[in-house]
């Protein structure tokens, strides 16, 4: 009886002295890719000190596809796998692997080999160093479009100009984050999700590493113009509320000129040459043409406010806490709800 204890004992000290990482794979239709990239992160983490697992979350592929990610679960016990009912779309399915992964370090990454598995030592090396964020950041893609490179520039540009947290330009979703940065995540429920800007304003120590993204390994790319489009949007949408503002400025804009039409109007009718009415007419259309934008801005400003309260983000993160708190580990208090 005393040698079980004993022995429990020894694996629970071991099992505690190594940390466990989780490496989070969305995938939809990557057979191709899956075992490859398994087999890229299995040679990468070979000498490292961690307990590591692979997440794979397949985002609603193909039969054939899911068959291959079977397979590859059972031939490498380092591998799992959730499937989800459909396909949902990439951030969605990072989020789902986000709240189901249990390692002390969390890694996203893309199953196609664009985000290099080669990096992961890296990655962790800062981590080690304390940081709670290590975000990527894709200096360029070795064969993609000069349409997708531009766009994608101008794109993080005006992003930048309109958000209300910074946005890395190039920013990926190849990124380390420990627990404490996971838990924190986890909290940000929105649907329309832009998980860059929501790092982005999480804070906690972050640092980012540059790295060029290669060809894709196999296959196409699994991102349609419409799935990028609506990516797009909601990186502007979640992160701004500036666009709703936009008609309160129009709105005062045209007022103003309006009251310089007025000026104009009614120098000309005492001039004599207009036709009967018109004054009345075009003074009236531009005053409430220009109201009428700028209750748009007010009712604009309320929906941003609505806007803001339904995302229900956290209010506040809590980084450190010293002494003894009784709520120490609580974190469902910020929500504001
Ligand atoms: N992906 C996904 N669901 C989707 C689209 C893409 O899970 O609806 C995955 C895809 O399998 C890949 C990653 O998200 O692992 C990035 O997609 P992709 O490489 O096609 O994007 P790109 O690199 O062309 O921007
Ligand atoms: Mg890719």
């Amino acid at each position: 009886m005393s040698e079980t204890i004993e022995t429990s004992e020894e694996t629970d000290t071991d099992a505690n002295t190594r940390k466990t990482v989780t490496i989070v794979v969305p995938v939809y239709n990557e057979a191709e890719n899956i075992p490859h990239f398994a087999a890229a992160v299995d040679e990468a983490m070979a000498g490292l000190p961690y307990d590591y697992e692979i997440l794979f979350v397949d985002d609603g592929s193909r039969e054939e596809s899911r068959e291959v990610l079977r397979k590859t679960v059972a031939a490498d016990p380092h591998v799992r796998a959730l499937y989800l009912s459909r396909n949902y779309g990439h951030q969605a399915a990072l989020t789902c692997g986000i709240d189901n992964a249990e390692g002390d370090a969390v890694v996203t990454m893309d199953g196609d080999m664009q985000h290099p598995p080669a990096l992961l030592p890296k990655l962790l090396g800062l981590w080690e160093q304390g940081y709670d964020v290590v975000q990527t950041i894709r200096q360029t893609t070795q064969g993609v479009s000069a349409f997708k490179r531009l766009t994608s520039k101008y794109y993080y540009k005006a992003l930048n100009l309109i958000s209300e947290v910074p946005v890395q330009p190039g920013g990926s979703d190849f990124r380390l984050l420990d627990r404490q940065a996971v838990l924190a995540l986890r909290q940000y429920r929105e649907h329309d999700r832009f998980i860059r800007g929501i790092v982005g304003a999480m804070g906690f120590r972050q640092v980012q590493v540059p790295f060029v993204a290669p060809e894709r390994y196999a296959g196409t790319s699994k991102f349609s113009l419409k799935k990028m489009a609506k990516f797009a949007l909601d990186g502007i949408l979640g992160n701004s509320i500036l666009p709703l503002r936009i008609s309160f400025y129009i709105g005062l804009v045209s007022l103003l000129l309006s009251f310089a039409l007025f000026g104009h109007v009614l120098f000309e009718t005492y001039e004599g040459d207009t036709v009967p009415g018109w004054s009345t007419i075009v003074i009236v259309m531009a005053f409430f043409g220009g109201t009428q934008l700028m209750v748009l801005g007010i009712l604009g400003e309320y929906i941003g406010h609505i806007f803001r309260e339904v995302k229900g983000r956290p209010l506040y993160l809590v980084d450190k806490s010293a002494g003894h708190l009784t709520n120490e580990r609580e974190t469902t208090y910020n929500t504001g709800r």
